[in-house]
């Protein structure tokens, strides 16, 4: 399949049209990011990469990190974490107060803020330095110690975060926050603020699609029947109320991120992110979308 090639002309076609996005701002920081950046980068499992654009420029990861640490959550509980959360797509924005009332603080999946802030609770339990901890977790996998937090990003978030504050709080008062709100609230807010290039996004989902991939340290991230069913969570709650959308046009399981970022997987062949900081009105990368949607409708090949 000549990757390059289609990755290339798909990119040239999409800088010519409109970028009809629009920034996050509710994140002030983000608002500060050149808007018309936009980076691809493509592993896969045979060690092949290709890519274009913005590729090696750092970025605010924000959502996807959402499946990171539930990949550690589930790696260290198990089954036992779905006491706590659900894994049915939510239909609704992903950061809505709306259902937590009628489930009784159970969270709908773990990639709506909700379950990730419950994520983020189990993980505060768990560690003395839950940020420590989730960092070295997420660089050994990418096999770098350049991987950082951006505390810059962090406090900003943190200075408006009223919903997820709400969200938090919420979730407390019907039991299912072990900690306290600001403790979590602290891990959850540093742990979206995570930089990556998309080549260093793309390496470090990889492992979601080589059953063969081992770390130096620790082996197996997730045992087989782990990684499928994290797999089936992007696909169906990757991208909220888009999540439908995205497998109607993309036909991978994927994650986004308000930061402009998408990653998706294609299971025993590839990993690929693309960012552009732009979002449609659900808070997916306008052009991130789009170029997926060629991609795979070019390669004529999705999981379906
Ligand atoms: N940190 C962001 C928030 O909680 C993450 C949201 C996202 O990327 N969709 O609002």
């Amino acid at each position: 399949m000549p990757y390059q090639q289609i990755i290339t002309n798909i990119y040239k076609s999409i800088i010519q049209e409109d970028n009809a996005g629009e920034a996050a701002t509710y994140i002030p920081q983000l608002a500060t990011v050149n808007q018309d950046a936009f980076g691809v980068h493509m592993s896969t499992i045979g060690h092949q990469e290709f890519g274009i654009g913005d590729r090696y420029t750092k970025f605010s990861i924000q959502s996807i990190s959402k499946v990171l640490s539930l990949c550690l959550a589930y790696k260290i509980w198990g089954s036992e974490i779905w006491k706590r959360v659900g894994v049915e797509p939510s239909g609704s924005p992903f950061n809505s107060l709306v259902q937590l009332e009628s489930d009784k603080g159970i969270p709908r999946n773990p990639f709506i803020n909700a379950g990730a802030l419950v994520i983020c609770d189990l993980l505060v339990s768990e560690f003395s330095n839950p940020k420590e901890y989730y960092l070295n977790f997420i660089r050994e996998i990418t096999n770098s110690n350049n991987i950082n937090y951006n505390p810059g990003i962090a406090e900003s978030e943190k200075e408006v975060g009223y919903r997820n504050i709400a969200i938090c709080n919420f979730i407390k008062s019907f039991g299912n926050l072990k900690n306290s709100p600001d403790e979590v609230l602290d891990f959850y807010f540093t742990m979206c603020s995570l930089e990556m290039t998309c080549q260093e996004l793309s390496k470090t989902f990889l492992f979601l699609a080589d059953d063969n991939f081992r770390t130096s340290t620790n082996g197996r991230i997730l045992n087989m029947s782990q990684a499928k069913r994290i797999n089936a969570l992007m696909q169906t709650c990757g991208f909220y109320d888009e999540s439908g959308e995205f497998s109607f046009k993309v036909g991978l399981p994927g994650k986004s991120g308000v930061g402009g970022g998408i990653i998706a997987i294609f299971p025993d062949k590839y990993s690929i992110a693309v960012w552009s900081p732009k979002l449609n009105k659900k808070g997916n990368s306008y052009r991130g979308m789009r170029f997926l949607e060629m991609f795979t409708t070019q390669t004529e090949s999705s999981i379906f």
